[in-house]
């Protein structure tokens, strides 16, 4: 059995470091790709941010901040700002209305999370790409790909 290794990540869910405890000269306040604050434990109930998993097979995967907080739920700040910027980016775009917006932000959750819902949240962002034009869609897949889970990605081919 392993165990999880403390986390140092930025809100806008850049990592800086996957174990922190073992390497605390890699801290930064700040992340020097994005300029946010960064964060090693959730704001809502403290608990660290899980990082490298230390067990006996070594894990060549690289390491992915997670979504949502292990011990609370909590989303992830960064879960919240890549929603913003794609809403944002459906703004820059125009001809969607609130509600649609308001749709889509739910979609954009659940596809972060694997549940019944991801599919249907795939199936809708689909259908608001294909009334974007290439360079929004080209940006769309960027956010995406930081947000969206495996099998999300794979539904929604961006993988
Ligand atoms: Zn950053
Ligand atoms: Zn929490």
């Amino acid at each position: 059995m392993g165990y999880y290794k403390t986390a140092l990540v930025c809100t806008n869910g850049h990592p800086i470091s996957s174990n922190i405890e073992d390497y605390p000269e890699d801290f930064q306040k700040f992340c020097t790709r994005c300029g946010e604050s960064t964060v090693s434990q959730c704001k809502n109930c403290q608990s660290k941010i899980r990082g490298y998993y230390e067990c006996e097979v070594v894990d060549f995967t690289p390491y992915a901040p997670p979504s949502y907080c292990y011990e609370c739920g909590e989303a992830f700040p960064w879960v919240e700002n890549s929603i913003n910027a794609f809403i944002e980016l459906i703004e820059i775009q125009g001809g969607f209305s609130e509600e649609e917006k308001e749709m889509l932000t739910k979609s954009l959750y659940d596809i972060s999370s694997d549940s019944p819902r991801t599919q249907v949240g795939v199936l809708r962002i689909k259908q608001v790409a294909a009334k974007v034009g290439p360079e929004i869609k080209g940006l769309m897949v960027n956010i995406l790909g930081g947000l969206a889970t495996e099998a999300a990605k794979q539904q929604l081919g961006i993988k």
